[in-house]
C-alpha cells in the first residue's frame, strides 16, 4: 500500500471565529441625520464603484493604493472606499479565475470524451462568457474605527451611539442605536469589533456588528480522518460509508414544480410584451426563494447529522468553488443553482469551526475517477453516476464512497498537495499506480476473486 509522508503540523489548540450580529435597525435617528447619512453613502458608493472598476480592469486590487479620484469625502473615508473596493475586486478576480479554470477543465474533459471510442453526441461543447465587472447597487459601507465609532450611551434611552464622520469636517453624525433583547443577548459579555457595516435596504438603514470568539479545538491529534464527498444525489457521503441529505425525492419535486411555474410566467411575459403591455409581471417568484431557503436548511441539517455521527473525527473535504460546483451539478441537474450547492462547503467550514472540530480541505482533482485501491485515474472507472469499477484492478464501490475514501487519504499527502495543476495530479496518480502494479504484479493476472485479498480498509485514521 502506498505510504504518504505526513508533514509535521503545528498543533492548534483553538481557532478564532467571527460572529456577526445583523439586522440592527437604525430607526431612532431623526430625518435630518438620515439625510446626512444618505448623502455620505451616495458619495461613498460612487467613489467605491470607481475603484472597483479600476481594480478589475486596470490595476491589481490594492488596499494601500494611492488615491486616484476626486471626491467630496475625507481622506479617511477615501481610504475606507479604496479598501472596500480592493476587497470586492479581489474576490471578483479570484472567482473569475476559478470559473475560467473550471471551464478549461470542462473543455479538456469534453474533448477527451469526444476523442474517445465512446463519444457523447448529446453533450454540448462548454463555452466561456467573459464576466462583466461588478456594479454596486445597494449602499453598503464597511467602516473601520477611523470613520465610524460605536460608543456606549450614558443614559438609558439608547444602548449605543454610532459616531459617523461626515462630509462636513468636525461635524460627526451621532446616530442612536437601540438593541432588541435578541441582539443584547447575542452581544452580551463579548467585546464588539471596531469594524462595522452599514447598509440601506428599502429605505431603511441597518447596522451589522461582530465579535470574535475563541473556540477550543477538541479534535485529538490521533483522531481518525473522515473524508466527505459533496454531491447532489447525496449532499454528503463519508469515507465511513454514510450518506446525508439528497436533492432527489421531495426537494427535486418541488424544484420541478417551481421551474414549471417560472416557465409559464416567462411565456405570459413574452405574450404580454408582444401585445405592447408596459408593466410586465416579474419572473422571480417567492416560491423559488422559499425553495432556495429550503435547500439551505436541508444542507445544514445534513451537515449537522454528519458531524453528530462523527464527533471525534477530523473532517476532510474537497476544495470546491462555486464554478466547480456548477460543473458538478451539470450532469445531474442543470437547473439547480450553483450558489445553493456552494452552500455545502461553506456550511461544512462554519459548522466545524463553531464546534471546534478540526477540518481541512484537500485537492479534488481526480478524486472521483481515482481508484482507491490501485490509484488508477480514468473516467472509464465510472460506468455510471453511482458506480465505481476500476478497469485495472476491478475494485468496485459506490462512486461517492470511493471519492470520500480518496479525499480522506489526501489529508497530509504533501506530494499531492504540491501539484500545481490537474495534469500534475494525474501524473502523480499514474506513478503511484505503476508502483502498485509492480508490487501486486501477480494479482493483476489472477482471477478477480483473488483481488479480495487487497481490499482496502476505509478506516484511514
Ligand atoms: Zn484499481
Amino acid at each position: 500500500m502506498r505510504k504518504t509522508p505526513r508533514g509535521k503540523r503545528k498543533q492548534k489548540t483553538k481557532q478564532t471565529i467571527t460572529r456577526t450580529v445583523t439586522h440592527i435597525r437604525l430607526n431612532e435617528a431623526n430625518p435630518g441625520k438620515l439625510e446626512a447619512l444618505d448623502a455620505l453613502a451616495s458619495a461613498f458608493l460612487a467613489l467605491c464603484q470607481q475603484y472597483v472598476t479600476h481594480f478589475c480592469t486596470e490595476a491589481d486590487p490594492n488596499k494601500y493604493a494611492a488615491p486616484l479620484f476626486e471626491t467630496p469625502l475625507s481622506e479617511r473615508w477615501h481610504r475606507v472606499a479604496i479598501q472596500q473596493a480592493a476587497g470586492i475586486a479581489q474576490s471578483w478576480h479570484t472567482n473569475r479565475a476559478k470559473a475560467y479554470e473550471a471551464y478549461l477543465e470542462e473543455l479538456a474533459d469534453f474533448e477527451e470524451v469526444q476523442a474517445s471510442p465512446h463519444p457523447d453526441p448529446t453533450r454540448k461543447r462548454p463555452t466561456w462568457k467573459e464576466w462583466s465587472t461588478p456594479k454596486l447597487h445597494v449602499p453598503v459601507v464597511q467602516a473601520n474605527a477611523n470613520v465610524v465609532v460605536l460608543e456606549p450611551s450614558e443614559d438609558s434611552t439608547f444602548d449605543y451611539w454610532l459616531r459617523i464622520s461626515t462630509l462636513e469636517k468636525g461635524h460627526p453624525l451621532r446616530v442612536p442605536v437601540r438593541l432588541s433583547s435578541y441582539h443584547q443577548q447575542a452581544l452580551a459579555s463579548h467585546t464588539i469589533n471596531t469594524s462595522t457595516t452599514l447598509h440601506k435596504r428599502k429605505g431603511v438603514w441597518w447596522l451589522t456588528l461582530s465579535f470574535d470568539e475563541d473556540v477550543p479545538l477538541h479534535t485529538d491529534p490521533s483522531a481518525s480522518t473522515v473524508g466527505v464527498d459533496v454531491g447532489i444525489a447525496n449532499f454528503l457521503t463519508t469515507s465511513t460509508g454514510q450518506q446525508y441529505g439528497s436533492f432527489h425525492g421531495k426537494l427535486r419535486q418541488r424544484q420541478k414544480r417551481d421551474r414549471e411555474k417560472r416557465r409559464r410566467k416567462a411565456k405570459l411575459r413574452a405574450c404580454l410584451k408582444k401585445k405592447g403591455v408596459k408593466t410586465l409581471p416579474s419572473t422571480s417568484s417567492a416560491s423559488s426563494q422559499r425553495l432556495a431557503c429550503h435547500v439551505r436548511q436541508s444542507i445544514n441539517s445534513a451537515v449537522n447529522q454528519m458531524l453528530a455521527a462523527h464527533p471525534d473525527a477530523r473532517i476532510v473535504y474537497e476544495d470546491l468553488s462555486v464554478a466547480s460546483m456548477r460543473f458538478k451539478a451539470r450532469s445531474m441537474n442543470a437547473y439547480l443553482s450553483a450558489s445553493n450547492l456552494a452552500h455545502i462547503p461553506e456550511q461544512l467550514a462554519w459548522a466545524t469551526a463553531k464546534r471546534g472540530v478540526e477540518a481541512h480541505t484537500v485537492k479534488a482533482a481526480y478524486s472521483s475517477q481515482e481508484c482507491h485501491r490501485c490509484s488508477y485515474p480514468d473516467r472509464a472507472n465510472r460506468p455510471d453516476q453511482q458506480t465505481f469499477c476500476c478497469v485495472v484492478c476491478g475494485h468496485r464501490d459506490h462512486a461517492d464512497h470511493n471519492a470520500a475514501a480518496n479525499l480522506a487519504q489526501r489529508f497530509g499527502d504533501n506530494e499531492l498537495a504540491a501539484c500545481k495543476n490537474k495534469a500534475e495530479v494525474k501524473a502523480l496518480l499514474l506513478r503511484r499506480h505503476a508502483a502498485w502494479k509492480k508490487h501486486h504484479r501477480l494479482a493483476v493476472v489472477q482471477p478477480p476473486v483473488q483481488l479480495g485479498l487487497f481490499e482496502t480498509s476505509t478506516d484511514v485514521g
